[in-house]
């Protein structure tokens, strides 16, 4: 297996074929197809129970601080690039929470993904869980950051999660406003709310609210239903939907948001019953319905955004340590040599002393009481370090590392670990990182 050259064959027909037109040529269907096998309904479960073990996230509730703080820790534990985005209206100061991948060729172009993460009901000083409205999106936000960070794109992607959408679109007219008055050349912007409530009789019929300027988007979004997730769909005006798309369209940024619940405001049923109450909770949500949904979102967001190639890829097996557990590799930042924002994290290992390594061939040799993963003349990273907290971490400086672009690169984590007794060191699984400029 050699990821770099599939990757550099990728993108080597992705360009020949000109550019953002090409997103649907062989190779990028591929990718798509590939992240689209790792969306996860138990992981977006767990997510949608998260934001609604806040009891309420309504925005002027301390729930709502630690809703997006939670979403600010765990989009930096995905090794993304977060900042917290401030607004204000009126006396009122609130954040919206925002995640990147920076793009390849052209950065500056974006492609916004995206829900509200604040909630309301009844009583939403004390219960608002909020699940299809609006957990269910932002569920899906974090699934498409977890996924598509291993990717490499062509432009830049951004993880957008608002706040105080119930007070009128508030965090969403900010962002739209903030990125317009700084020049941000924002492409597309494919928000949802409310994903997650699917009635019988109205199973996977997706709703995309769309504006005149937008419906290009909407197409496309259909088009991605049609290639890849193939459930009923139907795009629609916006109408009565005024979603955090319309704070964007009102620019003449394109923007739509997906939706399970047209005929809500239409006069049909469609809707969950439980909307803006504290019975808006996880057992009221098709989860199996909502994950095609995420898969329809991520798919769209991927092909606007230009997939050019996989970055990491794990491979190998790491055996259990004393800490009890196997040592995964992970890295965080990304895989851009003129960035140079890379660190590497091998965790859980035991608090001794370990050493990263690389070399160019993969390789799967007994060693120590786990595996060699890595061969062909290695690199060590030295001096070796002491890991703390069970977890071993190395920035690394890509330039002095002798990196070139047409070679895999693989990486692996060797441990003391004299508890285990044993031949008294292990290592962790492989990763294998394909570099850009
Ligand atoms: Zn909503």
């Amino acid at each position: 297996m050699n990821t770099s050259l599939d990757l550099l064959s990728a993108a080597g027909a992705f360009l020949a074929l000109g550019g953002l037109g090409a997103a649907q040529d062989g190779p990028s269907m591929a990718l798509v197809n590939d992240m689209l096998r790792e969306v996860s309904q138990a992981r977006l479960t767990e997510s949608v129970r998260a934001l609604q073990d806040f009891e309420t996230r309504y925005t002027f509730s301390p729930g709502n601080t630690d809703a997006g703080d939670w979403l600010y820790d765990a989009f930096r534990s995905l090794g993304l690039e977060v900042e917290r985005h401030a607004f204000t209206w009126g006396t009122q100061s609130e954040e919206n929470v925002v995640a990147r991948i920076r793009g390849v060729s052209r950065p500056g172009e974006l492609v916004l993904v995206s829900g509200h993460f604040d909630s309301t009901s009844e009583t939403p000083g004390v219960l608002a869980p909020g699940a299809d409205d609006d957990a269910s999106a932002i569920a899906g936000v974090l699934e498409a950051a977890r996924i598509l960070k291993d990717y490499h794109f062509q432009r830049t992607v951004e993880f957008v999660c608002y706040n105080a959408e119930e007070q009128g679109r508030r965090g969403s007219i900010a962002i739209a406003r903030d990125y317009q008055a700084a020049g941000r050349d924002i492409v597309a912007v494919v928000n949802s709310d409310m994903i997650g409530y699917w009635p019988s009789g109205w199973e996977r019929d997706l709703d995309v609210a769309y504006e005149p300027v937008s419906e290009w988007l909407a197409d496309h979004v259909l088009s991605v239903v049609h290639r890849y997730v193939g459930i009923p769909a139907a795009k629609h005006l916006s109408g009565m939907c005024r979603d955090d798309h319309v704070s964007f369209t009102a620019r003449g940024i394109p923007a739509v948001s997906t939706m399970d619940c047209w005929d809500a405001h239409n006069g049909g049923s469609e809707t969950t019953p439980h909307y803006h109450r504290t019975t808006d909770t996880l057992d009221t949500l098709n989860l199996e319905c909502m994950t095609q949904v995420v898969q329809v979102n991520l798919a769209a967001v991927a092909e606007l955004a230009g997939p050019i190639g996989r970055a990491f890829m794990p491979y190998c097996t790491a055996t259990p340590n004393s800490t009890g557990e196997a040592a995964r590799i992970t890295a965080r930042g990304s895989a851009r040599i003129s960035l140079n924002d890379l660190t590497l994290v091998a965790q859980p290992v035991p608090d001794e002393p370990f050493v990263f390594f690389l070399g160019p061939n993969q390789v799967e040799l007994p060693f120590g009481d786990g595996l060699l993963c890595v061969g062909g003349g290695l690199t060590r990273l030295l001096p070796p370090r002491v890991a703390s907290d069970y977890v071993a971490t190395r920035v690394l400086d890509l330039p002095s590392l002798g990196i070139t672009l047409r070679v895999s690169h693989n990486f692996q984590c060797w441990f003391r670990d004299p508890a285990a007794g044993g031949a008294m060191f292990n290592t962790s699984d492989g990763l294998s990182i394909a570099f850009l400029p």
